[in-house]
């Protein structure tokens, strides 16, 4: 069973949070000299630690109330928190399921925490016979499903997920930070069923503000304080919650470029696998293809040396190539290269 103040480590449940000036003083109005800023300019005050607006628009959207989101300074953040609230540093576990996102696991060597790897199905799905026998671990404290998955690109199974969230007595993490590529529904509609369901998506990738660096959790009021209680007190700058809120303005343009994106997808995935230097291209539901070659380190070298910087996924995935879908403009001229190859 589920039991939230069980697995949260009893120094964060003792932890008083920093209180700052914002927190004694909640108002808009007066003259302020309680926080030591400068009194000069137009960036001189500190943020709103706790992003209320932001936060409104963004629940607006999501048909989430305000209590149950967490702003990060981008998803990295939230990753490195969650591992501060449930992980005991040289004695829990977390589980993970290679090849996916790499900072599951440079966040638990930094927190010092160990991690338990099942490697995807060869069709890069979950094993969750294997998952299964370590579920009742005492020392396994958060599950890491990456859907769609970095590097391969593909939504884990609904139901597999579901089957581990609803068995496991510990956090299950969702990272959906290319959900919206995705035509699979988000599980972020299941946090008031699932108390140990935290689901991630970020400003970085379809709303296309990577170096504002936001990430999303949402989760139960319960779990999503403990992150409020244990954050920097101004984790989100006031011009990056400016601009969040700015570009949440401009829903329709960011439809129409994942639109762009998706069927540039497809398109370049037609049109990679009708060059001869092409394997292999696997299913995505997200922003970038991992394209199996017959020697990626030569091809990587060899697009790196014509100005195409792709991602080689050889030491994750072999022979691999992950490769962002870019402009059209972009995605030609890399076909043109790939065709071009002796
Ligand atoms: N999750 C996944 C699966 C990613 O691939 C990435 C970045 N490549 C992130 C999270 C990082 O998100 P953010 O920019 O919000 O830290």
């Amino acid at each position: 069973m589920f039991e939230l103040e069980k697995l949260v480590r009893e120094n964060i449940k003792r932890h008083a949070p920093y209180s700052c000036a914002r927190d004694d003083y909640k108002g808009h109005e007066g003259i302020f000299l309680d926080a030591n800023e400068n009194p000069f300019g137009n960036l001189n005050r500190y943020p709103d630690p706790y992003q209320k607006e932001l936060k409104a628009e963004i629940c607006r959207i999501r048909m989430k109330a305000e209590e149950e989101l967490f702003l990060g300074n981008g998803s990295d953040e939230i990753i490195d928190l969650a591992f501060r609230i449930f992980c005991i540093p040289g004695k829990d576990k977390v589980m993970i399921f290679p090849p996916t996102y790499g900072m599951y696991e440079v966040s638990a060597s930094i927190n010092d925490t160990g991690v338990i790897k099942i490697p995807l199905r060869e069709d890069f799905h979950l094993n969750v016979t294997e998952a299964r026998k370590h579920l009742s671990d005492p020392a396994l404290k958060i599950i890491f499903f990456c859907s769609p998955n970095n590097p391969t690109g593909n939504s884990m199974n609904i139901s597999d997920m579901e089957e581990i969230i609803s068995e496991f007595p510990g956090i299950v993490l969702v990272d959906e930070a290319y959900s919206d590529f995705s035509d699979k529904p988000s599980l972020i509609t299941k946090i008031k069923l699932y108390p140990n369901l935290i689901v991630m998506q970020t400003f970085s990738k379809a709303l296309g503000l990577a170096s504002v660096r936001i990430g999303m959790a949402f989760s139960n009021p319960r779990i999503i304080q403990y992150f409020n209680r244990i954050k920097p007190p101004y984790n989100i700058s006031t011009v990056n919650q400016v601009t969040a809120m700015k570009k949440l303005g401009e829903r329709i343009t960011t439809i129409e470029q994942v639109k762009v994106i998706k069927s540039e997808r497809e398109r370049l995935r037609k049109e990679l696998e009708s060059t001869d230097k092409v394997r292999f291209i696997y299913p995505s539901d997200s922003n970038f293809l991992l394209v199996k070659v017959d020697d990626a380190d030569y091809l990587y070298e060899y697009l790196t040396g014509k100005g195409i910087i792709v991602r080689n996924r050889s030491s994750v995935a072999d022979n691999c190539l992950r490769i962002t879908v870019g402009t059209k403009d972009e995605n030609n001229r890399l076909i043109e290269e790939l065709k071009n190859i002796q």
